[in-house]
C-alpha cells in the first residue's frame, strides 16, 4: 500500500512543519502517487479532480528543489488564469514560509505590465503566472528563464482550452531542455498526450480515477 504520511517522503524539516501548521496529516491520494517521483526528479503527468490537492504536490517538489541562495528564477508554474496563479502562489508561499527569503513572483494579463517589470527587477525564486503574459515578458527580454530546472503546467486541459498553446510552444522554447516538467491536468485529452510527448522525458503517470 502506498505510505500516505508526508513524513515517508525524506522532506527538509521545515516544509514537514509547514504542512503540519497547514493542518495537512496525511498526503491525499494523488500527492501520495505523485510526490514521490516527482521528488526524486522525474518527469510526471498528474490527472485528478479538482480539489485533490495538486498544488501541493507539485509545491514541495519546487520548494525542495530550490537553491535559496541563489536568487535567480529556478521554477515556473504556468497556470490559465490570473486566480488560480494568485491561489498557487499563495499556497506555495505558505508551504515555503519557514524559509523566508523564498521569493514567489506572479506574472500574469489584465494587470499592468510596468510594476510587474519592477518586480522582475528585484528578482525572484519561483514565478508563476499566465502563459501570455510570460510570454510578453520573454518577448521583451524583461524576464530571463535560462536558469529554470523546473517547468510546471497546471491546468494544461484548461490552458489548451483557452488557446494558450502558442504561448506554451513559446515559452518551452526559451527553457533550458535539461529539466524537470511536471504536467497536471483534470482531464487527459489527447491534445494533452500529444504536448506532454513534445515536452517530456519519459514521464511516469499518477491517475487517481474520479469516483463519480
Ligand atoms: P487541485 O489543484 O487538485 O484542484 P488544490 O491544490 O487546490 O487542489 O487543493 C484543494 C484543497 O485541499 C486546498 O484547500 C488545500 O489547502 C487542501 N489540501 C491540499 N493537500 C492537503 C492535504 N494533504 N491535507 C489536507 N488538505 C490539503
Ligand atoms: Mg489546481
Amino acid at each position: 500500500m502506498t505510505n500516505t504520511s508526508f513524513s515517508s517522503l525524506n522532506l527538509n524539516p521545515d516544509l514537514l512543519e509547514n504542512l503540519s501548521s497547514l493542518g495537512y496529516d496525511t498526503m491525499t491520494p494523488i500527492q501520495a502517487l505523485s510526490c514521490p517521483d516527482i521528488l526524486a526528479g522525474k518527469d510526471v503527468i498528474a490527472q485528478g479532480k479538482t480539489g485533490s490537492g495538486k498544488t501541493a504536490a507539485f509545491g514541495l517538489g519546487l520548494l525542495e528543489r530550490l537553491d535559496v541562495g541563489r536568487f535567480r528564477v529556478q521554477s515556473l508554474v504556468l497556470c490559465p488564469t490570473r486566480e488560480l496563479a494568485d491561489q498557487v502562489a499563495k499556497e506555495i508561499r505558505a508551504l515555503g514560509r519557514r524559509r523566508h527569503n523564498i521569493k514567489v513572483l506572479t506574472l500574469c494579463g489584465g494587470v499592468a505590465v510596468g510594476p510587474q517589470i519592477g518586480s522582475l527587477e528585484h528578482g525572484a525564486h519561483i514565478v508563476v503566472g499566465t502563459p501570455g503574459r510570460i510570454a510578453d515578458h520573454l518577448e521583451r527580454g524583461t524576464l530571463r528563464l535560462d536558469e529554470v530546472t523546473m517547468l510546471v503546467l497546471d491546468e494544461a486541459d484548461r490552458m489548451l482550452e483557452m488557446g494558450f498553446e502558442k504561448a506554451l510552444d513559446a515559452i518551452i522554447d526559451r527553457i533550458p531542455k535539461k529539466r524537470q516538467t511536471l504536467l497536471f491536468s483534470a482531464t487527459y485529452p489527447s491534445r494533452i498526450q500529444a504536448i506532454a510527448r513534445r515536452i517530456m522525458t519519459e514521464p511516469v503517470m499518477a491517475q487517481v480515477a474520479s469516483t463519480h
